[in-house]
């Protein structure tokens, strides 16, 4: 059991609030703090801070001794790597709407990168790895995304009650049609419209959204999302998709799971999120970076699903969070001071420290976190216990789903 020391990256969407306060920095920070990532991704691995003061990098400690850190089996399963990757995400502005590939298209799509000779830190190149990315992400603060296709029928409502003579003909489209072919072809019609058309287009479709958003109609909330996308990206296609796609607003506890070929945007507010330990994003719009549509209809599922919100279940004084993922499991805690509570699961396990403080002892070894700060389980540390040190304490308990 070591404590972690993380790197923090700052996307321009990041908040210069969420993540500085938690770490007990100056607020607001000088940049904007997006994510701070726990794991052992090679981009951007965490640090083991041993008890004299050394340092190092969780990656390599892995890469020395799977065996050991992972254990047995899970070394051979996860091919001696961490297979999660834990983040605290924390957006003040729109991310881009984006998808992530299944493992068999991870595979394809990185071995024709790799033959294409794309560089892989190229701003071009789609396939960082060859993982799939399923992320789950729990939020901390209220989180509103879009996530997921909304059933086609209620889009139709939608369309028409914005009421622009330019999107009826799509309208009656998708009410001829609803259903997941119906919205591949108007997303792809939308996706692909030339950029003098989506010039006015847009424009029209923020006019058609200024009335609804102020009523308190049935679809004020996508209306002034809409008004939120457009003001930021004008002329950005990305705008007229999130017209197809579930608008979620969830409160803190609460977590959505995103499975391969979900099309998904965070749109504000801060989470602890868990993926499978890859950077595979394909992205369509609403972000100055790479977007690829052909690669990323290729992988989109267009099948139209309720917001895919995950509840907390008990377990034991925890809470933990299932998804069909077996490269990770997320937990959560809300502590007593004054109680010790067993470190659910095994292998190699993180915990976070997310408020208040904890005190963590296993067989060999005892170490305190305060708020933001974070250790490291290997498959060696059995039998952990946590005492929070605060009322109110709040852990998160990242490891893989298997039982072992
Ligand atoms: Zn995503």
């Amino acid at each position: 059991m070591e404590l972690l020391d993380n790197p923090v990256r700052a996307y321009a969407w990041g908040s210069r609030t969420v993540i500085p306060e938690m770490l007990g920095q100056e607020v607001p920070s000088p940049h904007p703090q997006a994510e701070m990532w726990l794991g052992a991704h090679p981009a951007d691995s965490s640090q083991l801070v041993h008890p004299d003061g050394g340092r190092t990098s969780l990656l390599d400690a892995l890469g020395a001794d799977p065996k050991l850190l992972l254990g047995p089996e899970r070394s051979e399963r996860w091919d001696s790597t961490l297979p999660f990757l834990l983040k605290v995400l924390a957006a003040d502005e729109p991310l881009s709407l984006q998808a992530h590939p299944s493992l068999e298209q991870a595979r394809e799509g990185f071995a024709r990168e790799e033959a294409a000779g794309i560089a892989r830190d190229a701003a071009n190149r789609n396939y960082k790895d060859a993982n799939h990315k399923p992320e789950l992400i729990c939020a901390i603060t209220e989180l509103d995304a879009l996530v997921g296709f909304r059933d086609p029928t209620a889009t139709v409502r939608l369309l028409r009650a914005i009421g622009v003579p330019e999107l009826n003909g799509h309208a009656e489209l998708l009410a001829a049609q609803p259903d997941a072919d119906g919205l591949r072809a108007l997303f792809t019609t939308w996706i692909t419209l030339p950029q003098a058309v989506l010039d006015t287009l847009v424009p029209a479709l923020q006019d058609g959204c200024v009335k609804l958003a102020g009523d308190d109609g049935e679809f004020s909330t996508e209306a002034r999302t809409v008004l939120e996308l457009s003001e930021r990206y004008p002329g950005d296609a990305g705008v007229l998709a999130a017209l197809l796609l579930n608008r979620v607003s969830i409160d803190p506890g609460d977590a959505l799971y995103l499975p391969a070929g979900n099309l998904h945007a965070y749109l504000s507010g801060a989470g602890i999120e868990i993926m499978a330990n890859s950077d595979n994003v394909l992205r369509g719009g609403l972000t100055p970076k790479h977007v690829d549509v052909p690669e990323l209809l290729r992988v989109l599922d267009f099948r139209s699903t309720p917001p895919p919100i995950v509840e907390g279940k008990p377990d034991g004084d925890w809470v933990r969070y299932d998804t069909p993922a077996e490269e990770f499991l997320l937990r959560r805690l809300d502590g007593t001071s004054g109680t010790t509570v067993p470190v659910p699961g095994g292998g190699p396990r993180i915990l976070l420290c997310t408020v208040g403080g904890a005190r963590v002892r296993t067989a060999g070894a005892e170490l305190e976190v305060g708020r933001g700060a974070s250790l490291w389980l290997s498959a060696a540390d059995t039998d952990a216990t946590a005492e929070p040190l605060a009322e109110g304490t709040q852990l998160f308990l990242a490891s893989d789903s298997l039982v072992v």
